[in-house]
């Protein structure tokens, strides 16, 4: 028998590895008490500050006022359409969603030090609660900021694939999963987050149950939304051919997988999509070259409109239903391709193996030994890499720097550099 036989209300609550999850299993009663769903009760602050998108730009916008209805006039928690928020994390993933029925949901907060800029933009919405947060994958620059925004928010359910990792930012997110008495769905292909009875839908579409990887990025929850006519796609960092192997059809807003990187894009994956929207989510001078040009190149020839954190800022793609429009800190901006040094998931003549070469690191779990946890390495001080490094590493050229213990590095979740090998 089908152990996550689902039925549309079905969601099938397991308890993961009971090690570290045996305290996540809570008294979950207490956070039904609370239950004020209320919806940001303006979101003008973004719609205001920067212009709608239409089809006259390849960064995304004309000023035109905001056509699809912002869901989110004062207390109307049954505002209509969707509007989903790209927020701008620097190198990572976060994405914030208003569902039609007035409900929310957030994917990701980016690294640890971004938590507070998710938290502050929660709050400028008038967000007060999540009813769905969903961790796509146990690495560093989507989970990081979790405990930041579980601690400051009402939160509903908690979904997360079924992959554990030994990191410290790891357990910070069961920490404050468990502090909060939340118990956390282990996601997998074929569940629904949210049911079509809703008038919408949120599925998982990938990874399959059962996916077993030593890269932590194969465990993505990918994640589909629809509503009317309208679609979006949200896909952490999960590989192409993942993606690709759940048919997901067409899309009209796709959140690149992988922040651009080869591994999480390939030409048929995106011809088969034809994005009207592509977001992709990286900051800029990463240390991984994010975006590539190899995937800026896909992108531009078969997506209307190609937008991105790092050159954008924060973005918002509303729909009504029919049409989708889409907002941003700086319109006028195009994405350029990441500049490297030539290592990361950008150098890769396959990608694939180059890319999932740094991914698998994977957060500081698989690499150097404790012998050298009181090496001198080197991260940058603006807290938007994902490595760590030696002094004089060529991916650090334009950084400012800072020297932390190997240990230090790699309790905040960084991994060593590909390049230097610190
Ligand atoms: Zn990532
Ligand atoms: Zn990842």
């Amino acid at each position: 028998m089908k152990k996550f036989a689902q039925s549309k209300a079905g969601k099938v609550v397991i308890a993961l590895v009971a090690l570290l999850f045996v305290g996540a299993i809570a008294q979950p009663g207490q956070q039904t008490a609370n239950v004020s769903s209320s919806m940001p009760q303006e979101t003008a602050s973004q719609a205001a500050s920067s212009s709608q998108a239409d089809e006259s730009s390849s960064g995304g916008a004309s000023a035109e006022a905001p056509a699809a209805a912002p869901a989110g006039s004062a207390d109307a928690p049954a505002a209509a359409g969707v509007k989903a928020h790209f927020i701008d994390v620097g190198q990572g993933d976060s994405e914030f969603i208003e569902l039609p029925d007035g409900k929310t949901m957030l994917i990701d907060a980016g690294v640890p030090d971004a938590g507070q800029t998710v938290v502050s933009y929660l709050k400028g919405l008038g967000c007060t609660r999540i009813d769905y947060l969903v961790a796509t994958h146990p690495h560093a620059d989507h989970i990081g900021g979790l405990p930041a925004v579980i601690s400051a928010f009402d939160i509903g359910e908690v979904w997360a694939p079924k992959a554990t990792n030994t990191t410290q930012t790891f357990e910070a997110f069961i920490d404050a999963v468990r502090a909060k008495g939340l118990q956390i769905h282990a996601g997998s292909a074929g569940m629904d987050i949210v049911g079509a009875d809703a008038g919408y839908s949120v599925s998982i579409i990938a990874p399959p149950d059962g996916v077993n990887s030593d890269d932590y990025n194969d465990y993505s929850l990918v994640i589909k939304l629809v509503y009317g006519n309208t679609s979006f796609l949200f896909t952490g960092d999960a590989p192409a051919e993942t993606i690709a192997a759940a048919q997901p059809g067409h899309v009209d807003v796709l959140k690149v997988a992988h922040h651009g990187s080869n591994t999480g894009t390939t030409g048929a994956l995106i011809s088969a999509l034809s994005p009207t929207y592509s977001v992709i989510s990286y900051g800029i001078g990463n240390d991984y070259g994010h975006p590539t040009e190899k995937v800026l190149t896909m992108l531009t020839s078969h997506s209307q409109h190609v937008l991105g954190t790092g050159a954008n800022g924060t973005i918002a793609i509303a729909s009504d239903g029919t049409t989708v429009t889409a907002s941003c800190d700086r319109p006028d901006a195009q994405v350029e391709p990441g500049s490297k040094g030539g290592n990361g998931s950008g150098g890769g003549s396959s990608g694939t193996a180059a890319a999932a070469a740094g991914a698998a690191a994977g957060a500081g779990t698989v690499v150097a030994g404790d012998e050298s946890a009181n090496d001198t390495v080197y991260i940058t001080a603006s807290g938007k890499g994902e490595c760590y490094h030696r002094k004089g590493c060529s991916t650090l050229k334009r950084s400012k720097l800072v020297a932390v213990s190997r240990s230090d590095a790699e309790a905040q979740g960084l991994r060593p550099c590909t390049r230097c090998n610190p």
